[in-house]
């Protein structure tokens, strides 16, 4: 997986292509697609929600430019898969899910492969989670239709926020911020679900 499809479409750096080889993406996809969870491409997680496609993980992951010291924000838990990643790479991850259902088993999950820098959160995260701001890094796992504000007001001096945004054609965006304002650049269309403003479950 990671030769082909990550490797081959230009994701160069060590700690993200290590992480990758390093997290068993089968036991973050139902019993159902356990033979497709190395296949290129997002699958069912339950709930209508996703497991990202592999490279998609890669290239957001990629452009946080992580290091060991970094506190991360991600908005989105769903699997649990994108948070291991960044587990892996960062000294701490702060993640928010608004299913309570996903949640749970996102928490069990990472619990039991033994991770023990990550901090669970069940609530709505256009807020982000301004008990531990500021982060080093921000990642959105699913669309809203505009950037929310408190995202970007909890980004850390030089901190990098990463986020698909738009409708049914989203755009990946990353800001950076620094001591001069606020930078941002659109990278390619993505597909995402939606950022919900409540639990429909
Ligand atoms: N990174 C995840 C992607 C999950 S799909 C993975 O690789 O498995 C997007 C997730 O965002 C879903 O779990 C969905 O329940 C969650 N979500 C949707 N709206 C949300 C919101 N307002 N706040 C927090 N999580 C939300």
């Amino acid at each position: 997986m990671v030769r082909e499809q990550i490797e081959k479409r230009g994701v160069k750096n060590s700690g993200v292509l290590k992480a990758l080889r390093t997290v068993p993406r089968h036991l973050f996809v139902p019993d159902l697609y356990t033979n497709q969870a190395y296949s290129d491409r997002p699958l069912p997680i339950g709930l209508n929600q996703t497991i990202s496609q592999p490279y998609i993980v890669a290239v957001m992951t990629e452009r946080l430019i992580l290091s060991e010291n970094d506190r991360v924000l991600e908005i989105g838990t769903g699997s649990g898969y994108q948070t291991a990643i960044l587990a892996e790479i960062a000294r701490w991850v702060y993640t928010v899910e608004i299913s309570e259902a996903l949640a749970i088993q996102a928490r069990e999950k990472l619990a039991g492969l033994g991770y023990t820098n990550i901090s669970f959160f069940t609530g709505d995260g256009h807020s982000g989670w301004s008990t531990h701001q500021p982060y080093n890094a921000i990642i959105v796992t699913a669309a809203p239709q505009k950037t929310p504000q408190p995202l970007l007001d909890q980004l850390a001096d030089d901190g990098r926020l990463i986020i698909p945004v738009g409708d049914d054609i989203q755009q990946l965006r990353i800001y950076v911020k620094s001591q001069s304002g606020l930078t941002q650049e659109e990278l390619f269309p993505v597909r995402f679900v939606p950022l919900r403003k409540k639990d429909p479950n």
